[in-house]
Formats: C-alpha cells, structure tokens, sequence
C-alpha cells in the first residue's frame, strides 16, 4: 500500500464519553472497516487512553485526542458552543486536567437540572438514579439522558429524544460553562498538542462560531480545520476549505463515530495522509501507538 491510499479517520468517540464501542471496541471497529488510522477523541476526557493502547489491532495506528467543550463569545455576550479537537498533547499536563474535572462536574450538574425539568413535567426520568447510573468519573451528556428517553418509551430514537427534548431550541436544555475556546488552544500547546476546529459550521446543532473568529483564532495558534465532517454539507466545506487556505491552516476529514448513538460509520470521512504527518511532526506532547504485526 502506498502512503497515500492510507485511510485515516481522526475523530470517534467511545465508552469513555458517549459513544457504545469499549475503546478497544472501537479500535477494532476501526480495523474492519479497513482503516489504518484512527483517532480517540472523548469528550473532555482522555480516560480512554490506556485501555485503547493497550488494545491496538495489528496494522492499524492509534492517535491519542480529546474533543473539549469549549465556548466562544460573541460580540453580543452570547455563548456559541464550539468543539476543539486536541491531538497528541500530554495527558498529565496540570492545567488541562484541572480543566477537565471542572467540565465533568458541570456536565453533571447541567444533566441533572435537565432530567429535573424533564421530572417536573412528568416525564419518566428521574435524575437522581440517571446519575448513580453513570460512571462519576466519566463525562455525561445530553446522549446519555437521551437513550433513558428512548428506553422509557417517550422517543423512538436517539435523534428523535433530541428533536423532542433536547436540541437548544427546547425547554428542557440547559447551557454549560463551557471552556473559552482561545484560552483551551493555549493550554493545548502549553501541553505540546496541536488543535484543530471541530466540525465549526454544523448549523443543525444550533448557532457556530462564524468566519472572523477563525481567523481570530489562526492568528492564537489553531492548527487546522475538520472540514470534512457529516453535518456539513457542501456550501459549509467550500467556505471552510477557503478559510483554511487563507489563514494556513491544516484540513482534516472525519465521521464523528459514536457506535450505535449515531448513525454514521466510522471512516464515513477521512483526512490526507500528509496532513497526518505535519500534524505528528507539530506535536510534541505524546505519541502515536502502533499496532504490533501485520494485519
Ligand atoms: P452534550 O455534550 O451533552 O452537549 O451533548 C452533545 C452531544 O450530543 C454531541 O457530542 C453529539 O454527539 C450529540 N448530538 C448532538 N445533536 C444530536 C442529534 N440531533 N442527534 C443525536 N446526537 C446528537
Ligand atoms: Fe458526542
Ligand atoms: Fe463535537
Ligand atoms: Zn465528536
């Protein structure tokens, strides 16, 4: 194989956020559908980690992420919520774990005050138990309050609990203090990782962060833009690849694999294999895994 039939997804989630697949799971989810790289990227949390080196296929190669929470602000005061794709920092580095906890105990006490709202209403839900149920050490999100919602009857699929209950437009959301985004491409790099916008102009999800913060943020140290992503149509990924072109900036591709909480499969979209490597040589802060022997 050459090196650039190599087919490379950088974003899926696992156990460890809210996906279904175990990481290692996932990393043999990745194998079959014949990847050859693939990346871990949980959300706030790199709990994941070990268990997915420790478990990687032969053949394949495993790149440690995160997708951070992150806020951006808008001239108004409003709070945009904007996802930043962290890769190969240092796990241990202080500040970001420090930030990490912050963002676990907020995602808690945001899915509470929804489940308690859902309650009120008379909604099969009850807050107290949803969250003995989940792992405290573990991020919690609006996907896990989903599927309670499917298995108690009162919607019929993960997207249809979010249409019904969940998205922003609804009663029962509630925002969260989220990390400001120029501050997190800060610590990133303090924790010699490189960072990379997180699918910025899926507009089904609610309002994005728009053209000039980009820029803004190119000018702080972002390292590249997911343009290929399956909530952007086409429209969104001329934009942002002419974005990207201008300001520099490297272009990533991937599906946003969450197992069975979404109906995209994982290497629906894949990223350059050259784009791989200027984001390795970037990066100091760990390193890729390799899965020993051939596949
Ligand atoms: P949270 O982190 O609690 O705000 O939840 C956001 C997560 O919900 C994202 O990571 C997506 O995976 C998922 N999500 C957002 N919108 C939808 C949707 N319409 N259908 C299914 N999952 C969604
Ligand atoms: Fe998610
Ligand atoms: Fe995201
Ligand atoms: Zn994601």
């Amino acid at each position: 194989m050459t090196h650039s039939d190599l087919r490379i997804d950088l974003h899926a989630h696992s156990t460890c956020s809210d996906g279904t697949d175990t990481p290692s799971e996932l990393l043999h989810a990745a194998a079959a559908a014949g990847l050859d790289v693939v990346a871990l990227t949980d959300h706030d949390t790199t709990a994941g980690w070990e268990a997915a080196r420790a478990s990687v296929p032969a053949g394949l190669t495993l790149v440690p992420g995160m997708e951070w929470s992150c806020a951006w602000h808008h001239r108004t005061g409003r709070a945009v919520s904007v996802h930043l794709l962290a890769y190969l920092f240092d796990p241990s580095a202080d500040a970001m774990l420090a930030e990490q906890r912050r963002l676990r105990t907020e995602r808690r006490r945001r899915l509470h005050t929804m489940a308690a709202r859902m309650t009120d209403d008379g909604l099969p839900v009850d807050p107290e138990r949803l969250l003995t149920q989940l792992d405290a050490d573990l991020p919690v999100g609006r996907p896990h309050l989903a599927r309670v919602l499917v298995d108690a009857g009162v919607a019929t699929s993960i997207d249809d609990a979010f249409a019904r209950y969940l998205t922003s437009s609804r009663r029962y959301y509630v925002p969260r203090e989220d990390t400001p985004v120029e501050q997190a491409i800060e610590m990133v790099a303090a924790a010699g990782g490189v960072s990379v916008l997180a699918h910025p102009f899926a507009y089904r999800r609610g309002p994005t962060i728009d053209a000039d913060a980009i820029t803004g943020l190119a000018a702080l140290g972002l390292t590249g833009i997911e343009v290929d992503h399956p909530d952007h149509d086409g429209e969104a990924r001329q934009e942002l690849r002419a974005l990207a072109a201008k300001h520099d900036l490297l272009v990533t591709g991937s599906s946003d694999y969450h197992g069975a909480n979404k109906p995209i499969p994982i290497g629906a979209e894949t990223t350059d294999p050259a784009v791989l490597a200027e984001l390795c040589s970037l990066a100091r802060g760990s390193t890729v895994s390799m899965g020993e022997g051939r596949r």
